[in-house]
């Protein structure tokens, strides 16, 4: 296996649910597993925001063995941490997990992992976890190195502000993770330098065209489109379902919104793994 893939295990934004008519594309929280060719060798995984979705990767993982866990947050916003209350590998003791997350007004990624496991919130806090945890800040503007992949990372318009994170291979093959975004300010211009010509753009798509809500920080798949379409992607995710939109509003209204302007986009669907060469799920056609 030389390229690398994607693994979606919540594509959901805002709040879980579990509604029968919205489980197709998945009811857990924004969560993605980034899969390089060494990962396996290196009993190492990387994984970016730990929405509801990291529950069923934290289950997985730690039954195959893996040990070490990189988890990178684009931001701390509820439905991107809330996952980590019931993450198997946060309470084993032979667990290495680093954190990497952006200072937010003096409060570092440690100061927030602290407040968030503490008293009156949950019962286990932070000092009495039991995995080794180390923690990283970063920076828009900065790249850090993990399993082989060069992430590095990009400034989102987005309420207490958000990071965009690309992913580069080894092989050239690369993703961009740009949710919780909302378009219509110069950082589009940033955003779209720092996708140009990525496999897969990973975009929030909270909207449809009719329902945008300007000022919370969101977007449409139809921006998603444009920016794919400007910055010559070759495929394009639409992610960060919102929790009012079923099945059947994502497959007739925001695919055809997406498609009509980048023929070459998908609804992220929870539970796949999509392949940044063959820019197809590992069993799904994408179109
Ligand atoms: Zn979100």
């Amino acid at each position: 296996m030389n390229s690398g893939k994607i693994k979606f295990w919540g594509t959901r934004g805002t709040f879980p649910i579990a509604k029968t008519d919205m489980l197709k594309y998945g009811g857990n929280t924004s969560c993605i597993e980034v899969i390089s060719p060494s990962s396996e060798q290196k009993d190492s995984s990387v994984i970016i925001d730990g929405g509801s979705g990291i529950v069923g990767y934290g289950d997985q993982a730690w039954e195959k063995g893996i040990r070490n866990y990189h988890i990178i947050f684009s931001h701390t916003h509820y439905d991107h941490i809330l996952g980590f209350t019931k993450f198997l590998p946060l309470f084993q003791q032979n667990s290495h997990i680093s954190i990497y997350g952006q200072t937010k007004n003096g409060l570092t990624i440690k100061d927030i992992f602290e407040k968030f496991f503490s008293f009156p919130f949950f019962p286990v806090t932070y000092k009495n976890l039991s995995a080794k945890l180390t923690f990283q800040e970063i920076k828009h503007g900065e790249s850090t190195v993990i399993n082989d992949i060069e992430f590095s990372f990009q400034s989102l318009n987005h309420p207490q502000k958000a990071l965009g994170i690309k992913g580069m291979f080894k092989n050239k093959d690369s993703f961009v993770y740009a949710t919780d975004h909302e378009h219509g300010t110069p950082l589009d211009n940033e955003l779209s330098t720092f996708c140009q010509k990525s496999n897969l753009l990973i975009y929030d798509s909270s909207f449809c065209n009719e329902n945008f809500k300007l000022g919370w920080g969101h977007s449409t798949s139809s921006q998603g489109a444009l920016l794919a379409k400007k910055s010559d992607c070759k495929s394009l995710g639409i992610f960060h379902h919102e929790p009012d939109s079923s099945d059947e509003i994502l497959e007739k209204i925001l695919l055809p919104q997406a498609q009509d302007i980048f023929p070459d986009s998908f609804l992220c669907m929870e539970g796949r793994t999509f392949n940044l060469s063959t820019l197809l799920y590992d069993d799904l056609l994408t179109t």
